[in-house]
Formats: C-alpha cells, sequence, structure tokens
C-alpha cells in the first residue's frame, strides 16, 4: 500500500539539539526504509530557542515550529510526542501529552526521580497511551542475537554479568559545567550513561533482586562555561560502581563513568554461562565475542558479524559486514514504535519498564549513600 494512502500520524518532536536531531533522523529514516502501518507526517519542531525551532523545521522537514511546546502538545494533527529535551522537563511535558492523549516518546531516563518516574507510568497506563522510552542500545539487531543466544541456551546456565558503560567527555577538570551536572535533573554518569547499562542488563538478563554500590565525584568544581573563570560546585556521580544480583541467581558487576580516557561510547557486557562467555561493546556494535570451549590448544573466542540474517540489519543493507551505527539503532527504535503505534509492538521499553530501571539507579544510589546492600524490591 502506498504510504499517503495510509493513516497519517503526525510527529510532534521537543528539542533540537543532539537527541532532537538524532530523532528527526530516526524519523525521515523509519519512513524511507520501512513499510509502516501509517503514513509518518513530521507536523511540528518545538524548541526553547523560537530561531533555532525555525531553522531546524524548516532544514528537518517540518511543517511548522513553536516556542512553546505546550502548542505543540495541544495541535490535534500531532498524535505522537516525542521529548528530546533535559531530564528536568521530561516530567512535565509527557504527562501534557498523556494528559491531550498522545503517544509520548521519551528520552532516557524516564524521570529525574522515581516517584516522578511512577506517576508518569500510573498516569500512562490509566491513559492507555502508547510510551516507549530511548533505550536505543537494545534496538540493535547484535543485541537482538545475543538475547536470543542466551534465552536459547547457548552460554548454559548465566552465572555472570560484568558491565561498564564509559566516555570521557567530562574527563577534564575543565570540562563545563552543564544541566547534566545538577541534581535536580538526576545528573551523572549513573543516570546519563549508567541508565542505558542498567536497561541492557534488565533487557538481557531480566530482574535485579540486590545491589551494593559505590559512587563519587571527582571533580567537585567545573568552570561554569567552557574558559570561564567562574566555577561551579558539583555534587553529582562522576562515576558509579556496584555490585549485581540477579532474580535468576547470576552475580554482576556495574560500572558508570564519565571520566574514563579514551572511550567514547564504552557500553560493554560479558555474560558468562556455565557452556561459554558473550562478549558486547558498543564502540563495536555490528560485533558480538562468543567463546564456546573447544579442544585444548585450538579453542578461543569467536567473532560474530552483523549481517542481514539478524532482524532489521537487512533493511538498510543487504550484505554482510557493511556495518549499522547509531542512528540506525535509533531507526529500529522508532519503527518499533511505529509498529506499537499499530497495534504490532514487541520490545520496546515502555514507561512501566523505563520505571523499573529508575527503581534500580535509585536502588543504587540509595546503596552507594548507605554503604550497604539494597533489596531492589524495598525501594
Ligand atoms: P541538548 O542540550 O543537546 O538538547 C536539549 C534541547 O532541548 C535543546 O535544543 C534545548 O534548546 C531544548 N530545550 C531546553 N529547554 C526547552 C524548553 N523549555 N522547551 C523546548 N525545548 C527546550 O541535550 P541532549 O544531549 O539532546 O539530551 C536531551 C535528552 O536526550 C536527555 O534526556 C538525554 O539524557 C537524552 N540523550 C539520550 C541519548 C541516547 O542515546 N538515547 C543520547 C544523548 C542524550
Amino acid at each position: 500500500m502506498r504510504a499517503n494512502s495510509l493513516q497519517a500520524l503526525g510527529v510532534g518532536l521537543i528539542g533540537t539539539g543532539f537527541m532532537g536531531r538524532a530523532h528527526a533522523l530516526a524519523f525521515h529514516n523509519a519512513r524511507t526504509t520501512f513499510d509502516l502501518p501509517f503514513n509518518l507526517k513530521l507536523v511540528a519542531l518545538a524548541d526553547a530557542d523560537a530561531a533555532r525551532a525555525q531553522q531546524c523545521a524548516d532544514s528537518w522537514g517540518f511543517e511548522r515550529s513553536h516556542a512553546d511546546w505546550q502548542q505543540l502538545i495541544n495541535d490535534p494533527a500531532v498524535h505522537l510526542v516525542a521529548i528530546t529535551t533535559p531530564n528536568l522537563l521530561h516530567f512535565p511535558m509527557a504527562m501534557a501529552a498523556i494528559e491531550a492523549g498522545k503517544a509520548v516518546y521519551c528520552e532516557k531516563p524516564l524521570a529525574v526521580s522515581l516517584e516522578q518516574a511512577r506517576e508518569m507510568e500510573t498516569a500512562a497506563r490509566d491513559a492507555g497511551v502508547v510510551t516507549r522510552v530511548g533505550y536505543n542500545y537494545q534496538h540493535n539487531p547484535m543485541i537482538g542475537l545475543a538475547k536470543q543466544m542466551i534465552e536459547n541456551g547457548e552460554l548454559g546456565r548465566i552465572v555472570s554479568f560484568q558491565g561498564e558503560f564509559c566516555e570521557d567527555f567530562m574527563g577534564d577538570a575543565l570540562s563545563p559545567w552543564s544541566w547534566r551536572c545538577e541534581e535536580a535533573h538526576a545528573g551523572g554518569a549513573l543516570a546519563d550513561l549508567g541508565s542505558h547499562l542498567l536497561a541492557m542488563a534488565r533487557f538481557l538478563l531480566g530482574d535485579i533482586e540486590a545491589v551494593c554500590a559505590d559512587a563519587q565525584t571527582v571533580h567537585p568544581q567545573r568552570p561554569a562555561t567552557r574558559g570561564s573563570d567562574e566555577q561551579r560546585a558539583i555534587s553529582i556521580d562522576d562515576q558509579t560502581y556496584a555490585l549485581l544480583r540477579f532474580a535468576n541467581g547470576a552475580r554482576g558487576t556495574f560500572g558508570s563513568s564519565w571520566l574514563k580516557h579514551g572511550y567514547k561510547n564504552h557500553l560493554s557486557f560479558e555474560i558468562g554461562g556455565t557452556e561459554g562467555t558473550l562478549a558486547f561493546d558498543q564502540e563495536r556494535l555490528n560485533e558480538l565475542r562468543l567463546y564456546r570451549p573447544g579442544p585444548p590448544g585450538r579453542d578461543g573466542f569467536q567473532r560474530i558479524l552483523a549481517g542481514p540474517q539478524q532482524p532489521g540489519y537487512a533493511a538498510f543493507c543487504p550484505a554482510p559486514g557493511h556495518q549499522l551505527g547509531y542512528n540506525e539503532l535509533k531507526t529500529l527504535e522508532v519503527v518499533e514504535l511505529i509498529q506499537a503505534l499499530g497495534g504490532h509492538g514487541t520490545n520496546g521499553t515502555d514507561f512501566a519498564e523505563a520505571m523499573e530501571v529508575e527503581r534500580l539507579a535509585t536502588a543504587i544510589r540509595i546503596a552507594a549513600k548507605e554503604m550497604r546492600w539494597v533489596s531492589v524490591s524495598d525501594v
């Protein structure tokens, strides 16, 4: 069926920063690369900076722009609201969109507190609207393959998970303050990077029952802006580490740091089973490394390369080894959301699951502060 003979689905996007651009690209790519159950229309783009909103709307192909996000939500032609603003704004924007009966695609972390996350989840459930949260790394076809291998028992019984998500964009003590440094924004490495890893651990191995953790602010002040003499006090975590106890019996470690020099997008894990080990690193997102015991002197890790056999890959490229990138993962996330709106969603992170990620992050914060094991169900 031709796209324009399908029912229109109007998209409203809030924010034109790093993720605003990634969402715009993903919506474009979704409609050019996949057969979707709706005719996606890029209706409105909002940003607090009116001139930038207008300029981006023009170049990204949105019909109109707003400086006031509430106008975008009130627009009857907008059916799906995508939120790519700083974390503190997720709650008011998502709640307003839910109240207006719109579907919501919100960037991670869902909220700045577990209380907010719970309110958002309840409101979405009561309103019956479709929700998704931007835990895009799970949409990598290689992560789908990893999940399949784990569930098929190809690694035997899972006994361990070692995960780390580090980058180095705050590694320099002179890297300036930003909203990501504010507690009010649930700032810090745990919320910014660690939330992705917690979502991934849950996606692959299920519930985590208990955590024990330690967190540290390495640079207690930073320049207000790059090169400025004005210093701002910082109290959020630059790095957080934790021990994890999974409900399936596996034991694990978790690390998140935005100061670890040399790493740019190192969302990585090694999963150990009684019959093998599986390893992944987002900096090499088209590969899995698999070890299964072989003859002595001849065994070793096998490198599995992404190809059209993995669902999602073939839509972008018919040949193996040509490699997908970050923006393709975002596109696959959007496609799953649009399928869900058409009644065929499968594995996206909705507000209920994102709330569980918040609960886990909150348990880690409590454990670090009180220097003890915390049972996640007590939080
Ligand atoms: P950013 O600072 O680059 O962009 C934020 C945008 O929000 C800017 O365009 C800003 O003008 C706009 N904005 C701020 N206040 C506004 C208001 N009141 N009304 C309308 N627009 C407003 O930030 P970013 O890096 O794009 O991060 C945004 C969100 O995306 C955060 O929640 C972050 O955690 C998340 N994020 C997710 C990923 C991922 O891989 N999923 C990666 C980076 C960021």
